[in-house]
């Protein structure tokens, strides 16, 4: 009986020395990128918050109003030089939280909230952007390189990224890691490639702007630009993968524009998708934008997509066998031909299984890398290493055992057009032969 008063007076005590805030920050995460630095802070609830900044030296000072703090500060994982410390300061009253944020250099800090998505909770984004000069190339080759026998550039995008997880399977796996995963070994097949190149729009866990991933394949002078996506739908049953390509109009499937729609993708919709809704502009795309180089990178897209289509058939379900179209914004570069591959459904418990199978993501890649060399094989582009080998007259001296079929199937040319390059008149070859190949 005495205890138990002496327990509820306790209890009252520790409540009134505690006062209840409106709001906790609960962990505080860093997302280091080639051209921004994110920090998120997650809350228990709706931020209240005002910042400034301060020179000398640089500081971001963010107010948490009615918010206490329970993290450690000094134990966030921050590698990162241009983010030196994360601490507190002395708060404008005894119930609100000040954290400063001591950089390396001045910026414009973006502070936005961002409200509950799955795996989220409430958060305040606080975006570091670093001006264009200050930013670090994601790959320094290109300008190297003579105009002559260039290599083919493949961008190489892989969704999503840092606070954006993009799509999450039944058992919580993320489509930022494993479309990173394929776009890294896609990249180390072409970099493989005499004559081909990639460059990659995000090499590890960081948020870009879908926008911003098309400037860097323009940048790169890229030939090409394949973003990598795994789809997700509000059903398990849906599965398969399809190719994208640029539509000028609005989606025409249904699944376009539920992806279009779809808050999911919605952060892929760009400019585009605007300008398109509008009358006037619409007008001003067919003719501006419309020009030779779209017609020429909207056909390359679609030939390509459909050899896409093709080289994955053959390890996976594929959920529509035809180049799909959207108006989304990673898709939107009018002089780079783009495709966006949607490896699977990470929402279909199979493929989420699939998925996390390293030697399915190497065949998923690998798929990418075949179709992509089928077409430049067929068609490089101007001044590449492709083109000129490609021009230059190739010549075979018939060995032992081979014949015209034999040689043709490996020159991947028909016999046809080998007898005419060498003025033949019957199948019947030699050993020692000298063939021009055509
Ligand atoms: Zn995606």
């Amino acid at each position: 009986m005495t205890l138990t008063r002496f327990g509820l007076s306790l209890l009252l005590l520790i409540g009134a020395l505690l006062p209840a805030y409106a709001n906790d920050i609960e962990s505080v995460r860093v997302w280091p990128s080639p051209n921004n630095t994110r920090i998120v802070f997650d809350l228990g609830s709706q931020p209240d918050y005002s910042y400034f900044t301060l020179k000398n030296p640089d500081r971001v000072v963010i107010d948490f109003a009615e918010t206490s703090l329970s993290v450690d500060l000094g134990r966030v994982d921050n590698t990162n030089a241009f983010l030196k410390r994360i601490r507190t300061s002395t708060p404008k009253n005894k119930r609100a939280t000040r954290v400063v944020l001591d950089l390396s250099r001045s910026v414009t800090p973006e502070l936005f909230a961002m409200p509950p998505t799955k795996p989220y909770g409430h958060r305040l984004v606080v975006d570091l952007p670093y001006s264009p000069m200050q930013a670090p190339q994601v790959v320094v080759k290109s300008s190297e390189q003579s105009d002559r026998d260039r290599d083919i550039i493949i961008a190489i995008d892989a969704g999503h990224g840092g606070e954006d997880p993009g799509s999450v399977g039944p058992t919580g796996t993320f489509e930022k890691n494993i479309v990173l995963s394929i776009a890294k070994k896609l990249q180390a097949m072409v970099d493989n490639e005499p004559g081909m190149r990639a460059v990659m729009t995000r090499t590890g866990d960081y948020y870009i702007a879908p926008n911003r991933r098309p400037e860097l394949a323009r940048q790169h002078k890229a030939d090409l630009l394949v973003s990598i996506h795994a789809d997700a739908f509000t059903t398990p049953q849906p599965r398969g993968g399809s190719v994208w390509v640029l539509s000028t109009g609005r989606a025409d499937s249904e699944l376009g524009r539920w992806m279009e729609r779809t808050e999911r993708h919605s952060e892929l919709l760009g400019g585009a998708a605007e300008v398109i809704n509008d009358a006037v502009s619409e007008r001003y795309l067919a003719e501006t934008i419309l020009g030779l180089s779209m017609d020429h990178s909207m056909a390359t897209s679609h030939d390509l997509s459909q050899k896409v289509i093709s080289e994955m058939r053959k390890i996976t379900k594929m959920h529509k066998t035809r180049p799909q179209a959207a108006s989304l914004a990673v898709l939107t570069s009018p002089d780079i031909p783009s495709i966006l591959v949607e490896v699977g459904f990470i929402s279909n418990p199979q493929e989420e299984k699939n998925l996390n199978w390293a030697e399915h993501r190497e065949r998923l890649a690998t798929s990418m890398f075949n179709a992509t060399k089928r077409y430049f094989k067929a068609v490089p582009p101007d001044g590449t290493l492709w083109a000129s080998l490609k021009n230059s007259t190739r010549t075979h001296k018939v060995r032992s055992g081979e014949s015209l079929s034999v040689l043709a199937q490996r020159y991947n040319v028909n016999v046809s057009s080998l007898k005419q390059a060498n003025n033949l008149t019957s199948d019947v070859v030699r050993i020692g032969q000298v063939l021009t190949i055509p």
